[in-house]
């Protein structure tokens, strides 16, 4: 059997509050997806917002390599004609070969919404779809509501089904538009809606509103459904569509069902990243199977059976998906942990129940290593003697002044001793931090050149005991990058300059003296 794969992500997945995508954003996702080899790519609703219909007449869809290029419409106005609806004829001036059609399936939206009758609004189905195979497009049908409709009346919801398949439709979506269908209903339903139709390809369209997104498209599958449809990441209206990237692993890894090649397969980590990357979204690192911490292991006794056979504590090799182990070091770390880790970076690992107690004392006083390599590899390297500061600090103190009605502005001044000469530096800033930051670049730049090509990328703050307001401990992680890597660094004290000044020092220290690779 074969699945086929219909992305939405610029279609539905725009619908997601706060995304925004340019027509140049909305062409690199579609060339991503297409060299990943989904099937179908839906890039928008060219009728509703001049920014899709752009997207259309600026894109050939011969371009794609793979994937047929789908524009989405709904079925005509009631008691109106095809071909003299404007949402409807427009496709048949772009080059994308496949319309999606929407149209109501349950009689509650039909007479409440549409204000028509059932009879109408089959008719209208008939009609727009009957008018856009007509003008050679492929048609894929999206049946509204499909589970509640059939709820309410299961021989109208089929009739919706069966207008637009004798229309000329090729495959009929049954859309779980408001998320809220279990699986088990869903999966009756779909059951009984396959028998009804051998002969036409029925796929299955879910949200995740009752958190069964990714849960319903594969029951539907089960029960005969052979095209599938949702968006990278699971990016939708509410809370989200049922998520591609997770139904693609399930799909060919758990189901047997190969829907693409196993090295497509393995680029699913870099879509799913590039994907958010374009739509300005932070990943979410517990995604299933794409996550950066998909494979993260963290407990002692877990990293020991990993040490000894991955499947003790892993669903799949991370490898099969593109993704990496990984063995954050945390409090609850093992001896083994530590070997692992120690490993990771380069290190010997020397004594590592030495290096276990250091760790746990600090994060006792409120460190937290896990987005923090470069500060963790620095501890190990002291714990075990090997201790290679870039300078030697006297004093450093930092003045800001809010004048009545102005801008704020902020100096440091820094006192050191870097290569055996005592350095006095000041620089101005835009805040506290960087003001300490250039004033220590300038100090010590001339004997680490290097530093020149570091940059801080990342600052983040977090109050760790939000009770105490003001008096609270404040943890800083600082992320700095040369352009070809990336680490992590943190600084924790009662006093926010203090704690900055801790992560900034073993970012640039990292920097220098790290593992390169
Ligand atoms: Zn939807």
């Amino acid at each position: 059997m074969s699945i086929k794969l219909f992305d939405t992500t610029l279609r539905d997945g725009t619908q997601r509050e706060g995304v925004s995508l340019t027509t140049e954003d909305k062409v690199r996702i579609a060339r991503e997806l297409d060299s990943l080899g989904v099937h179908y790519i839906e890039a928008g609703f060219p009728a509703s917002n001049p920014k899709d219909l752009e997207f259309f007449e600026d894109f050939d869809a011969s371009e794609l390599a793979n994937a047929r290029l789908v524009a989405f419409t709904r079925a005509r106005r009631p008691n109106g004609r095809a071909e003299d609806d404007p949402a409807v004829t427009c496709l048949t001036r772009l080059s994308a070969p496949v319309a999606c059609i929407v149209a109501k399936s349950w009689k509650l939206h039909v007479e409440k919404v549409l204000r028509t009758t059932p009879e109408e609004n089959l008719e209208s189905v008939r009609d727009t779809v009957a008018y856009l195979a007509g003008a050679g497009k492929e048609v894929i049908f999206d049946a509204e509501h499909y589970f509640d409709g059939f709820r309410d009346d299961p021989a109208y919801s089929l009739a919706v089904l069966r207008a637009a398949a004798e229309a000329g439709a090729t495959t009929l979506v049954l859309c779980d538009t408001n998320g809220g269908t279990l699986p088990t209903e869903l999966k009756a339903v779909v059951a009984r809606t396959v028998r009804e139709f051998p002969d036409v390809e029925v796929g299955i369209h879910t949200h995740n509103d009752s958190g069964c997104g990714v849960a319903c498209a594969l029951a539907a599958i089960e029960a005969g459904a052979t095209h599938v449809q949702g968006t990278v990441n699971g990016i939708g209206e509410r809370t989200g569509n049922c998520d591609l990237v997770t139904t693609i692993a399930n799909l060919q890894l758990k189901m047997g069902l190969k829907v693409m090649d196993d090295e497509s397969l393995r680029r699913l980590t870099e879509a799913s990243n590039y994907v958010s990357e374009i739509m300005n979204l932070t990943p979410d690192t517990h995604r299933p199977y794409v996550g950066r911490s998909a494979f993260a292991h963290k407990g002692g006794l877990h990293v020991d059976g990993i040490s000894k056979d991955p499947a003790t504590y892993e669903h799949v090799a991370p490898e099969a998906v593109g993704n990496v182990r990984r063995t954050p070091v945390g409090e609850l770390s093992g001896k083994n942990s530590i070997r692992a880790k120690a490993e990771e970076l380069g290190l010997e690992a020397g004594d590592a129940a030495e290096i276990l107690g250091a760790i746990k004392q600090r994060e006792y006083e409120g460190y937290h290593y896990e987005a923090a390599d470069a500060s963790l590899a620095l501890l190990i390297g002291r714990t075990m003697g090997e201790d290679r500061p870039l300078f030697e600090l006297e004093t450093f103190r930092i003045i800001s002044e809010k004048r009545a009605g102005g801008e704020t502005t902020t100096e440091a001044t820094i006192k050191l001793s870097v290569g055996g000469q005592r350095v006095i530096s000041t620089a101005e800033g835009n805040g506290p931090v960087n003001a300490l930051d250039q004033a220590l670049r300038k100090a010590i730049v001339p004997l680490y050149p290097e530093l020149k090509e570091i940059h801080l990328s990342n600052y983040k703050v977090r109050i760790l005991d939000e009770h105490r307001a003001t008096a609270a401990t404040t943890r800083v992680l600082i992320d700095s990058t040369d352009g070809k890597r990336m680490w992590g660094a943190v600084g924790v004290s009662e006093n926010i300059i203090e704690a900055s000044w801790q992560a900034l020092v073993d970012g640039l220290e990292y920097g220098v003296n790290g593992k390169k690779s």
